[in-house]
């Protein structure tokens, strides 16, 4: 299948590393120009030297508006327009629900609520100046069935909604929204230092690796966790031009673990 997506213009969010760094790559591979923010710069450089085609990158903390401004303008200055956007970065914390920081909470809200909706907004100009354009939302199955993380299910579950609203909102400018249901994928998010693997090993009294494997094997009726490539195909998939007609929908890939049939 041809993607139709050489020459597009592709912003991707948190893409120095896991999910977000396997979609850059695999829009490359399409013949796509990728401009990338994340708050690691490094991760970002390291990144852009495997890349094939021009891309360009920016340290942006996304939570902050005006960074966020300031990069979708260098992007349209550099490439002259902006066809595509990934809202990808994230982070995940599991606690006690009683007493879950609201500090915490309300810094989830920022990163994985509000800077997906400011940056729909900000992209929104230019894919209506091109007649075309598609939105690409990295939700989460705990946004559909809980996962335990409060904060994270909640502002996932706002991703989903927010996602069929902008698809209605879109639609009359031939601009598409959908958003990816990721079950577990094997990404930093639960391998680096005091991250989901480490706040799960304290929760259930095992070593890292051993909780790791142990809540695939419990959890995914595939018995392992994603890879990050199996996100990025249908993110690529999703904003395809032979996809362009799939708009409001919240697609899982997650090894058959969500078990409604919606
Ligand atoms: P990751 O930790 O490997 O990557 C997240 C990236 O986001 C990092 O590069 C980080 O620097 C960047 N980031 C964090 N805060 C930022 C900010 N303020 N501004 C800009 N960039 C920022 O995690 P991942 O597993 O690749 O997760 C990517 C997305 O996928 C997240 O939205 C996550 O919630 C979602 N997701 C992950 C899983 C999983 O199991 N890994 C499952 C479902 C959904």
């Amino acid at each position: 299948m041809q993607l139709g997506l050489k020459k597009k213009v592709v912003i991707v969010t948190g893409a120095a590393s896991g999910i977000g760094k396997q979609i850059a790559l695999a829009f490359d591979k399409e013949g796509a120009s990728v401009a990338l923010a994340d708050i690691n710069l490094a991760g970002l450089k390291e990144l852009k030297a495997e890349l094939k085609n021009e891309a360009y990158i920016e340290k942006v903390d996304i939570t902050n508006a005006d960074a966020c401004k300031k990069f979708v303008d260098n992007v349209a200055k550099k490439f002259g327009h902006i066809d595509v956007l990934v809202n990808n970065a994230g982070t995940a914390k599991m606690g006690d629900m009683q007493t879950f920081p609201e500090e915490i909470f309300r810094a989830h809200a920022e990163l994985m609520m509000y800077a997906p909706v400011r940056l729909i907004n900000l992209c929104l100009p230019y894919f209506k100046k091109n007649g075309w354009g598609s939105v690409v939302n990295t939700a989460s199955i705990f946004g559909k069935q809980p996962g335990g993380l409060i904060s994270y299910d909640t502002i996932k579950a706002a991703d989903i909604m927010i996602t069929k609203d902008y698809s209605n909102y879109c639609a009359p400018f031939n601009v598409n929204v959908n958003a990816v249901c990721p079950g577990p994928v094997d990404t930093p998010l639960w391998h680096a230092k005091g991250q989901l693997g480490d706040q799960l090993a304290s929760a259930t009294g095992m070593k890292k690796e051993e909780a790791i494997d142990w809540f695939a094997k419990t959890n995914i009726p595939m018995g392992r966790y994603a890879k990050p490539e199996e996100i990025a195909s249908a993110v690529v998939f999703l904003s395809s031009v032979p996809a362009h007609y799939i708009t409001g929908v919240a697609i899982n890939v997650d090894g058959g673990m969500v078990k409604s049939t919606l």
